[in-house]
């Protein structure tokens, strides 16, 4: 017997084996089968609209969803959708295009719409949460005495990053390493309250950054890594699981795709357990961002 937390292809196939049962799962996640004058709304056959029995309003659910404006089948679409979910280290739009058997148009415009999704969950982390930042690509390096340093420096993309110790992942591509870009990061993605634990390194950027937070801090500049719970390596573990991904699916990344990307990353971070609890989270995820 397989696994409750498995969901393979063939689970993926009878659960939506049809347009059909794929747009219902869109209306039961989206709008209520009863309608407000005790009418029951039902599919219209050969449409994408369900229509009440009684007062005979008309609703299309996929309108406003990352389905709208789309030839695209939505059977392709939730299988698009499962491919992406079991991407541990990413997916190109090559591969998704073999995959599928799409365009490489239409591969890529499906995976650019649901990293977007992804990157609109608003709720703050709490708990015990590391905050780091790191610098992605760039060529080269600061050659002899650094005198190549702002050079490069100026080609990578900074990245400041939250990570629930045992949850979620946020991730932010900023323009400078500032108390202000900290502040924000933190104060969008992070809340101070509900006995929020906030680990850092010592680094001063943050120090009024981190105002208004419990903040507990590893001195790396003093070797110090790890003092009690204290300590980032959840976060630094993510940082170069994302770097080695990278450079293993996609080769390189823009700066301009990197949020989008990142935000992949930090959902499969987030939903690593359970395959079939990662799907559900996707399909809700962007069922929901489409009300946003
Ligand atoms: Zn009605």
């Amino acid at each position: 017997m397989a696994k409750e937390t498995k969901y393979g292809l063939t689970s993926l196939k009878k659960d939506f084996p049809t347009d059909e049962s794929c747009l219902e799962f869109v209306f039961d996640n989206l709008h209520s089968r009863e309608c407000s004058c005790g009418g029951t709304y039902s599919l219209l056959k050969g449409r994408k609209k369900f229509q009440c029995s009684k007062c005979r309003f008309q609703i299309a659910p996929a309108a406003g969803t990352i389905f709208h404006k789309s030839d695209t089948p939505l059977t392709l679409w939730f299988h698009a959708l499962w491919v992406f979910s079991n991407a541990k280290s990413g997916i190109s739009a090559k591969e998704m295009e073999r995959q599928l058997e799409v365009t490489y148009k239409t591969a890529w415009r499906m995976l650019k719409l649901i990293r977007e999704a992804l990157g609109k969950d608003f709720t703050r982390l709490g708990g015990d949460v590391e905050t780091d930042s790191a610098y992605f690509g760039g060529k080269g390096d600061g050659g002899e005495y650094n005198v190549r340093q702002s050079t490069v420096m100026r080609s990578k993309a900074l990245v400041i990053g939250a990570v629930e110790r045992g949850g979620r992942v946020r991730t932010k591509v900023v323009e400078r390493n500032s108390a202000v870009e900290h502040g924000k990061f933190l104060e969008e993605n992070v809340d101070p309250l509900f006995g929020t634990r906030l680990m850092t390194d010592s680094t001063s950027v943050l120090d009024n950054a981190a105002r208004g937070y419990e903040r507990f801090m590893v001195n790396h500049s003093r070797k110090e890594w790890v003092r009690g719970d204290v300590h980032i390596n959840t976060m630094e573990s993510f940082w170069s699981h994302v770097k080695r991904s990278i450079k293993g699916t996609h080769k390189a990344v823009s700066k301009q795709h990197l949020q989008g990307y990142l935000d992949a990353f930090a959902f499969q971070w987030s939903n690593s357990r359970n395959d079939r609890r990662r799907f559900a989270v996707l399909l809700g995820t962007v069922l929901l961002a489409s009300r946003v």
